[in-house]
């Protein structure tokens, strides 16, 4: 076994305080699994930290490896752990529930009030090895590329926004279309939404990856969305929206768009105040408004691996890993998410 590796670490609270490292593998504890790592994905969280943001500011606390969204092989287990063995394929829950409070005991523990996130609050999977819990630990179909098992993540974000209402027969509005926005436009359209709407901001090249996963009709935010939509549903709005983007404005827009009864679930996470006319926008809408976080632990796990044996959806999924770097090549992976110009980011760790 490795006593070096090599790991993807926030050095300094700053934009260029990112740096490929030589630091030691992690020990599992009784309780932890050690996972050699295949493919890493960068998230949307990811790129906050490598800018250092304020949010990344507020939380973060350096030295950290971050990233949370892998795929890769067991190479050791704690003497406790039972549900994992050497040579098993697994992905992970990045949220690490306590497993004792209200929430956790009741069905909530995607929102444990004690919940720490690797490569957030713990060290994360920007390494050639991580340790996590064994308890996050996801057997992945060995059918699905390590690339796919590697974006689990989001998917699981997408789907457990997408379930939260009923999309079925429905129209849908997608707003934001980054990856997730374009996993959840695949899904919506894989289990027979009737009709997809995807919006975006002004970036062409993720309305064009929409469209390409099964997106209906794409309009960026200076086009004419709602004439469009309103025309498309008989002057109804759509039935659900998903606020996929974390921008307000799209949150306002979304409700705009949306049909009286109908459902508008929020996963995006909103750096701004919001303030809205709450009788007309929502009260005499009799519109539902859900705040979705995370993924349902572990049902939105087992939907998704339901799901990804749908060919189509896993070939969407291909789709919208737009590319894939080596490790080594980290800081240009970062660039190229930073651009906005790609799908989904997947990273080569090893083999
Ligand atoms: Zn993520
Ligand atoms: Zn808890």
């Amino acid at each position: 076994m490795a006593e070096e590796m090599q790991a993807v670490v926030k050095v300094r609270g700053e934009p260029n305080g990112t740096e490929l490292l030589t630091v030691d593998v992690p020990r599992p504890g009784v309780n932890d699994v050690l996972i050699k790592i295949k493919t890493a994905s960068i998230c949307g969280t990811d790129v906050h930290i490598f800018n250092w943001d304020a949010w990344s500011a507020n939380r973060i606390k350096p030295p950290l490896i971050y990233g949370h969204e892998f795929a890769g092989e067991i190479v050791e287990v704690g003497n406790n752990v039972k549900n994992a063995k050497v040579g098993d394929h697994v992905s992970g829950e990045c949220h690490i529930a306590c497993g004792y409070c209200f929430n956790c005991r009741s069905g909530l523990a995607h929102v444990c009030k004690d919940t720490k996130i690797f490569g957030v609050d713990v060290p994360g999977i920007f390494a050639e090895y991580a340790v996590i819990p064994a308890a996050n630990v996801w057997h992945n179909d060995p059918a699905l590329s390590p690339e796919i098992c590697s974006i689990q993540d989001p998917l699981g974000n997408a789907i457990h926004t997408i379930f939260s209402t009923d999309v079925v027969g429905r129209d849908v509005a997608v707003l934001g279309v980054g990856p997730i926005g374009a996993m959840a436009v695949s899904i919506c359209k894989n289990i027979g939404a009737a009709q997809v709407f995807a919006i975006g901001r002004k970036n062409t090249y993720r309305t064009e990856l929409a469209k390409k996963v099964g997106a209906d009709f794409t309009y960026l935010a200076a086009d004419d969305v709602k004439g469009d939509v309103m025309d498309k549903t008989d002057g109804k709005g759509v039935d659900v929206v998903l606020e996929m983007s974390g921008n307000t404005n799209a949150v306002v827009q979304g409700l705009d768009l949306l049909r009286p009864g109908g459902t508008i679930s929020l996963l995006g996470v909103y750096a701004d105040k919001l303030t809205l006319d709450l009788s007309t926008q929502v009260v005499f809408k009799y519109a539902t408004i859900k705040g979705i976080n995370g993924r349902l632990m572990f049902d939105t796990w087992y939907r998704m691996k339901g799901l990804l044996k749908n060919e189509r959806i896993a070939n969407d999924m291909k789709t919208i890993i737009t590319h894939n770097y080596e490790f080594k090549d980290f800081q240009q992976a970062m660039e190229k998410m930073r651009s906005g110009n790609s799908g989904k980011i997947t990273l080569h760790v090893g083999d």
